[in-house]
């Protein structure tokens, strides 16, 4: 059986690596061996969000592990045969519920039925998929090529409570199946929505960040505010959506002493300098549609940026399938496009 070696201190040196890996190997079946797992952050080595994905993983395909622990910085992965079923995990933290089903989305539309997986953890969390981008622009823009899933949020969870619950339903990908993701095509002419959430927070924080808005460059008039009862803490996240045929999502979250003039700042100024490159896909979603480009051998996308997360993620994509991925700039930024080696 080949096994695959995975430096994690390479690129990004951070949690992706672990989790594009243990995808990787479920899908494949090859053995993983990693070592130097998120050496290159603060506290390196498996936490609880990380050793969840492990063991979300191991579950699906009855597979083997050792070094699976907190603090671990080695793992052994032996998957086994994927299964379809009915899966539920609970982080034990405000880890993010996003990236464990992110983890076993891809192995999970490859194995021939439909499954459903509920996750308890955080569901709106700093560096993290939140759950409305999964469900606006991560799952629209997968489906184009074939991967479908319908999410449900059940309770909302922020960092550092948690405890929030969010379900998907995957439906299994036909083989017959050929589409790849397109998503070149500038989301000019976007009509611009914002959503706020507060949860357990005194009511003039989302006055202050509606008017923040409002009154930003981009003049936002269609504001949501989402008073948020079911959370087991404090929580603040502010979203601005581009919306035209797709979404596009920029997050950022409110926190003790940070301003909300500098959380609608830094939302704002990721959705304007996003606007005037022409792009079609931002950063984040460029990373995370890497997978799904390599399982079909193809697809294309534009981006106004490239991020050490996508650079590290090619490099792990790339030990596990023949594809390779070429970047062209061009102007305002990249074309990305997965070519079969
Ligand atoms: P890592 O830092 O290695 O654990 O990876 C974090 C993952 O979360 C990457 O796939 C990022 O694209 C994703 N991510 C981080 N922040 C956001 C955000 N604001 N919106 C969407 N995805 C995000």
């Amino acid at each position: 059986m080949e096994t695959i070696y995975i430096d994690g201190s390479r690129g990004e040196g951070g949690g992706q690596i672990l989790r594009t890996s243990l995808t990787l190997a479920c899908v494949t079946g090859k053995h993983l061996r990693m070592e130097n797992i998120r050496s290159a952050r603060r506290k390196p080595g498996l936490a609880k969000q990380h050793l969840s994905c492990v063991h979300a993983s191991r579950q699906i395909c009855d597979g083997q592990c050792r070094g699976d622990a907190i603090g671990s910085q080695v793992l052994d992965f032996q998957p086994g045969p994927v299964r379809s079923g009915d899966y539920s995990f609970d982080i034990g933290s405000a880890g993010s519920a996003s990236l464990v089903i992110q983890t076993i989305l891809p192995a999970l539309f490859l194995a021939g039925k439909p499954s459903t997986v509920t996750v308890t953890g955080g569901t709106h969390n700093p560096w993290a998929p939140p759950f409305d981008f999964l469900r606006e622009a991560f799952i629209p823009a997968i489906a184009t090529a074939g991967f479908r899933a319908d999410c449900r949020l059940i309770k909302h969870g922020f960092f550092p409570a948690g405890g929030g619950k969010i379900t998907f339903e995957i439906q299994p990908r036909h083989e017959s199946e050929d589409t790849a993701i397109d998503l070149c095509e500038s989301i000019s002419e976007a009509q611009i929505h914002a959503r706020i959430y507060t949860a357990r927070l005194p009511e003039h924080i989302a006055h202050k960040q509606k008017t923040l808005l409002r009154q930003s460059k981009l003049n936002i008039e269609h504001i949501e505010h989402v008073e948020v009862t079911d959370s087991d803490g404090p929580g603040n996240c502010l979203m601005i959506s581009l919306v035209n045929k797709r979404t596009v999502i920029f997050t950022a979250f409110g926190m003790r002493r940070k301003p909300s003039r500098d959380v609608v700042d830094e939302a704002v100024t990721l959705a304007s300098d996003f606007l005037t490159s022409g792009a079609a896909v931002d950063r984040y979603l460029a990373d995370q549609l890497l997978i799904y480009m390599a399982l079909s051998k193809a697809g294309q996308y534009t981006t106004n940026e490239l991020s050490t997360h996508l650079t590290t993620n090619i490099e792990t994509i790339k030990k596990f399938l023949p594809v390779d991925f070429k970047t062209e700039q061009q102007d305002g930024g990249y074309r990305v496009f997965c070519v079969p080696v």
